[in-house]
């Protein structure tokens, strides 16, 4: 006679879950940017999907640490329910890579002093500091839940950010295939700051530094994987290098884009309309679905909103591209706190 043993119900798993780990090692990257990696039994089961893989990191308090910090999947309406003061504090950051058999995680933190609550952790992280990430479940429903790169079918890329986006673009630079086509264009504080980033050779990679000079970095040219780094001589504004690199880029690329410039008109309206509805405190963030523009351009912004909004108007108003085909996040906004 058969006997069947019953299977054991399998356990629920959440897409998104509280991490409890510990930082690992810290390596200062340049003058603005650190890498931490975080290390804990429970990695084993962090998603894996990478590319601009959000996450929240959870900062402790100075009373009590994590004490107060709830569990479980309504974690944040039982922590909008706790007194202001026993409130950890939260930011968005991206995952830099996740080593699942070493049970580690990288993040990539852009300084900017003791502003912020982040910030200031970063700077000051140290081995065997408690912390707690909010990430993907490997085993979870829904492994793609805040990732925003969905380039669809197209046949050229063209991202642009600044240091909060340097992370995201950089992985998902190394995740293209080797026939990938485009261009990248990353807007830092310092010529120091240009990270090494292996990509297609048909992507082209550029750096700009808000301040310094053209240092030993330019002299590198297109060698490494068609990237160049430049420099500018005097301070500039956050995100006024990224303007004109975009136009040009687009003026010089415009015939191989599949642009529909008969569409241009509507589209531009549609995006009139949409930023009078913006309110001030909505997050600046529109990410179209995954579409199959056959032949076309995908536009991935990412960074300070107001600059980032300054790019989507032109890719979409002047050069015409279909507001679906240009994704646009506002990473952080000049003068504000993140919204929790
Ligand atoms: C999806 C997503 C992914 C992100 N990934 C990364 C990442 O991988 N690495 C990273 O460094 N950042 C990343 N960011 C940006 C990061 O969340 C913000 O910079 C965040 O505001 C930092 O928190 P904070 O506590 O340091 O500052 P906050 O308390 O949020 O802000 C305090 C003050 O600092 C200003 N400020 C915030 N960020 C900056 C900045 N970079 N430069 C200058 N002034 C700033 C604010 O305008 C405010 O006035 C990401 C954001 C999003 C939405």
């Amino acid at each position: 006679m058969l006997t069947s043993v019953a299977e054991p119900p399998r356990r629920e798993r959440p897409a998104y879950r509280n991490f409890r780990v510990a930082v690992a090692r810290v390596e200062r990257l340049s003058p603005t940017f650190v890498n931490v990696t975080f290390a804990g039994d429970d990695l084993a089961d962090f998603g894996t999907a990478g590319l601009d893989q959000r996450v929240k990191v959870v900062l402790p308090l100075a009373a009590n640490g994590f004490a107060s910090f709830p569990d479980g999947e309504d974690w944040y309406t039982k922590w909008r329910e706790l007194p202001a003061d026993l409130r950890n504090p939260f930011r968005t950051y991206t995952v830099r890579a996740v080593r699942p058999a070493q049970r580690e995680v990288d993040i990539v933190f852009a300084s900017h002093g003791d502003t912020g609550p982040a910030s200031a952790w970063a700077a000051r992280a140290t081995p065997g500091d408690e912390i707690v990430l909010i990430g993907p479940d490997e085993f979870g429903p829904g492994r793609a839940v805040g990732i925003d790169w969905r380039p669809g079918d197209v046949d050229t890329l063209l991202l642009v950010g600044d240091e909060t986006a340097t992370p995201a673009i950089c992985a998902i630079l190394e995740s293209l295939p080797a026939d990938a086509t485009g261009a990248a264009f990353l807007e830092v504080p310092e010529a120091g700051d240009r990270l090494d980033v292996r990509a297609p050779r048909g992507v082209e990679v550029r750096w700009f530094a808000r301040e310094g000079g053209h240092g030993a970095d330019a002299a590198e040219g297109t060698a490494a994987g068609g990237t160049v780094a430049e420099g500018t001589a005097a301070a500039t504004e956050h995100g006024a290098l990224l303007a004109p690199a975009v136009r040009d880029w687009v003026v010089r690329h415009l015939a191989d884009l599949g642009v529909a410039r008969a569409g241009a008109d509507e589209s531009a309206a549609a995006l009139a309309a949409a930023e009078r509805a913006d309110l001030p405190d909505t997050p600046l963030w529109d990410v179209p679905e995954g579409q199959s523009l056959d032949g076309a351009c995908y536009a991935w912004l990412a960074g300070e909103a107001s600059v980032i909004t300054g790019l989507r108007r032109f890719l979409v108003r002047e050069a015409g591209l279909d507001r679906r085909q240009v994704a646009f996040m506002g990473y952080w906004r000049r003068g504000r706190a993140e919204l929790e």
